[in-house]
């Protein structure tokens, strides 16, 4: 599989039917599997041989999925979970617990600052919140001798800041920890962060991976390319014996490549059970097959939108990393080529009241809380999501009373931008 292109990857790998079998990945949807013996069985349990036991651990049809995934950023192995928040939750959980310390991009995922600040810390793990435009010194002084990772997105949601991949990497290795990196936002169509020294990476299979607002989901990666062994001191739970798996050994038992993943799925899946159930990884699936050529779409469609934009005297100011004056215009050329992605943030005139009256006068685009759907969906925060805060606390949180967000979707540009338009009239 290793020698196909994206394209194909995103319809073909991760399962390979045999002869006769059905073309497109089964549901396997059982809840256990049977065995001829007793003997047979315990040779799962061992670790002697892999196989399935329950779907509370392992799924075929979702393994086949997490597969796809793990070809199309490249790594060595991978797993689904319930959702992103899952996903994040367990990249940084397999590796880290109370009082060790996390450094973690200020621009991130507001469900991401929330899982971190306030639920990871009340079970005693510190983060550092740094500006992803930090320079090389300020990064490296946010060390620990406690530091177990680096955390940041390579597109974030909803500031749509480009993450420094490689200066991020660095420095994660330089103190010996590895780098996560949430690809959520460009998808490993347009940014694949392994081949820009990121060790981890992790999905919300929610956004454009499902693409049609049809099922939750997350996915970790590993590169297998973060060498455990050489940092066992600050890995022990990979590199010594798991007193609940029958003092396996993970980093001996599974190698580099497969240690992080294996632990997470024999001790962390087994003991939270976040997993993803095989009828969404099959819906998933059937966004995967599609992936390449919806995202080319969202992406030059936005293109256009933004350009729209930007010449329009009722619109304030656009943010759109894809358009040549943006501030990381030289990080998109260097870490996503082909595009990055279908989400846009602008400001109309008029503020909090011009942007209003605009919302309630569109009738292409949906407002929706979600991002990343094959339909256009838009939201005015200082209105909906963020409406508990006054102007001035708003400013403070880097959403201005001004600030749309509209993730651009698949249908015709023309009709996306004339609704626009038309609605813009009314400011
Ligand atoms: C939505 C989102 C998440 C959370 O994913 P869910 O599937 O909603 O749990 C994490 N990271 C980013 C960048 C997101 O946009």
């Amino acid at each position: 599989m290793k020698k196909l292109r994206k394209e194909t990857l995103c319809v073909q790998a991760g399962y390979e039917p045999k002869n006769g079998e059905p073309r497109i990945v089964p549901i396997i949807q059982g809840s256990t599997f049977k065995y001829d013996s007793s003997e047979e069985m315990g040779k799962l349990f061992d670790m002697e041989k892999s196989g399935y036991f329950y779907s509370r651990i392992q799924n075929p049809t979702c393994d086949n999925v997490a597969a796809k995934i793990c070809a199309l950023e490249g790594g060595s192995a991978a797993i689904l979970t319930s959702s992103g928040q899952t996903a994040t939750f367990f990249s940084i959980f397999n590796i880290c617990g109370c009082g060790d310390h996390v450094i973690v991009s200020s621009m991130i995922y507001g469900g991401t600052y929330n899982l971190f600040h306030m639920t990871m810390g009340r079970m005693g793990v510190e983060f550092t919140f740094l500006d992803p435009d930090c320079s090389e010194e300020e990064l490296d002084a946010a060390f620990r001798p406690n530091t177990k990772a680096v955390f940041g997105e390579s597109v974030s949601n909803p500031a749509l800041v480009v993450l420094d991949i490689e200066k991020f990497a660095k420095a994660a290795h330089k103190h010996g920890v590895p780098l996560i990196v949430d690809n959520s936002f460009p998808t490993p169509l347009n940014c694949r962060p392994f081949e820009w020294g990121a060790d981890i990476v992790v999905h919300s299979t929610s956004k454009y991976m499902d693409g049609h607002d049809s099922t939750i989901g997350g996915c970790v990666i590993d590169s297998g390319n973060f060498n455990w062994e050489k940092h066992a001191d600050k890995y022990p739970s990979l590199t010594t014996p798991d007193p609940s798996y029958h003092g396996v050994v993970y980093t001996k038992h599974f190698g580099q490549e497969g240690a992080y993943i294996s632990k997470m799925t024999a001790q962390i899946m087994r003991d939270l059970g976040a997993v993803q159930s095989p009828m969404n990884a099959y819906i998933l699936n059937l966004g995967l097959e599609s992936l390449a050529v919806r995202i080319e779409r969202h992406c030059s469609n936005a293109m256009k939108v933004a350009n729209f934009m930007k010449d329009h005297d009722k619109i304030s100011w656009v943010n759109y990393p894809g358009l040549e004056d943006n501030k990381y215009s030289k990080l998109v050329k260097k870490y996503m080529p082909d595009g990055t992605c279908g989400v846009i943030s602008f400001g109309v005139k008029g503020g909090r009241k011009g942007a209003e009256e605009f919302m309630r006068h569109l009738n292409v685009s949906m407002i929706c809380t979600h991002a990343a759907d094959a339909h256009s969906i838009i939201l005015h925060p200082a209105s909906s999501t963020h409406r508990q805060l006054n102007d001035e606390e708003l400013v403070a949180s880097g959403v201005t009373p001004d600030l749309i967000r509209i993730c651009v979707g698949i249908e015709n540009v023309n009709d996306i931008i004339e609704d626009i338009d038309q609605a813009l009239a009314y400011i």
